[in-house]
């Protein structure tokens, strides 16, 4: 996959209340995250699905970049095997201040990173080398049933905090228990697939997804290409969101042989109508 005048190659940007989380860091990366006023320091993972270069040239630019800027922080990069060697490769290749250190993580199947609000799991693909997708899930969050707690006159009151933790909390010689007061919200998921062809897995560990931000490089009439670069067709795209329930699904990693990208979306529509096909730069609220 090459860039063209309007795209470059891959790289999307997570953000999650304090975190940056990249995905991908193709070409160019560092300079779209500075059109989009974005400090690269910021960043604290970078998760990389494979090494073709469309999805890791980036990375030398980007650590210069992070070096440049006075990173301290550590930075974590995830991705398939042999990620610790080729970045040895890279830091043997050229040279910058290191300020800032770098810990590499090897992926398989399952959980790979867990905070208190998040976690990110990894599933091995078939791409012909090793290539991984990632899902980010918020973690389940316990939220005050206001409607229940005015009944009592009470809506803003650190009580409240102590009810949100589960704690049985009384007021004005009543007593409301998390039971009644709380509820729980179930977190959002985004699930990030390229590059890869269909294989039934995909569905379960996609299942559920608010968003799939997923390859969608060959139209279905160019089928046998597909099968041979290892990638997918527009019909599976669409089909992969519908049977894993997804809400949404954004596309991206499109062959530049497709001059009307319009087509290959409307093809995608055909089985999933919630499909969009993405701009760079473009934000998105999930
Ligand atoms: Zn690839
Ligand atoms: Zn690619």
């Amino acid at each position: 996959m090459f860039p063209t005048e309007r795209r470059n190659h891959p790289s999307v940007l997570l953000r999650y209340n304090g975190d940056l989380i990249l995905f991908d860091c193709g070409e160019g990366t560092q300079k779209q995250l500075r059109k989009a006023k974005i400090p690269p320091t910021k960043i604290k993972y970078i998760f990389i699905t494979h090494w073709h270069g469309d999805h890791s040239l980036g990375l030398p630019g980007m650590f210069q970049s992070l070096s440049a800027h006075g990173k301290k922080e550590k930075l974590i990069v995830v991705g398939p095997a042999k990620t610790k060697e080729r970045i040895e490769y890279i830091k043997k290749a050229f040279t910058w201040y290191e300020n800032f250190q770098i810990e590499v993580i090897e992926a398989k199947n399952g959980k790979v990173i867990e905070t208190d609000e998040w976690i990110i799991k990894a599933m091995e693909v078939k791409h012909g080398t090793p290539c991984l997708a990632y899902s980010f899930e918020e973690k389940e969050k316990v939220k005050i049933n206001i409607e229940y707690t005015k009944k009592f006159g009470l809506i803003q009151h650190p009580l409240l905090g102590k009810l949100q933790k589960g704690q049985t909390i009384e007021w004005k010689g009543k007593k409301i228990t998390p039971k009644k007061g709380t509820f729980k919200k179930k977190g959002k998921k985004i699930t990030y697939i390229t590059d890869t062809v269909f294989f039934p897995e995909l569905i379960d560990f996609s299942m559920d997804s608010d968003v799939i931000i997923s390859e969608c490089s060959f139209m279905d009439r160019d089928t046998e290409m597909a099968l041979d670069k290892k990638h997918m067709i527009t019909s599976q795209v669409g089909m992969l969101a519908k049977k894993s329930n997804a809400k949404k699904l954004l596309l991206f990693h499109i062959s530049p042989r497709y001059s009307n990208e319009k087509e290959v979306v409307e093809e995608v529509k055909k089985v999933f109508e919630e499909a969009k096909l993405v701009n760079d730069l473009e934000k998105i609220n999930v």
